[in-house]
């Protein structure tokens, strides 16, 4: 099923528009040091799809209900913030 408003909705939200100089994903703060930007924004745009891979299984086990698969769940935040599930 195409679902291409939602894919690039997915892709903002994990950073897609992020320009790796601003980015503070493990890939950005990884290459940090890499003065190849074409290499940076390589590395920052893999980032982002395994993040949105992450996402549709999580979002799928959320919707299916499946329970086969053992996965935790972390979330990590700033310190000092509170939040709440
Ligand atoms: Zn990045």
């Amino acid at each position: 099923m195409e679902t291409s408003k939602f894919d690039k909705f997915l892709r903002q939200i994990m950073g897609s528009e992020i320009p790796p100089e601003a980015c503070k994903c493990a890939a950005c703060v990884a290459s940090v040091n890499e003065p190849n930007r074409e290499i940076r924004q390589d590395l920052h745009d893999k980032e982002v799809e395994g993040l949105v891979e992450y996402l549709l299984r999580l979002y799928g086990y959320c919707l299916t209900g499946d329970v086969r698969a053992h996965i935790l769940i972390l979330k990590s935040v700033k310190a000092g913030t509170v939040r709440a599930y």
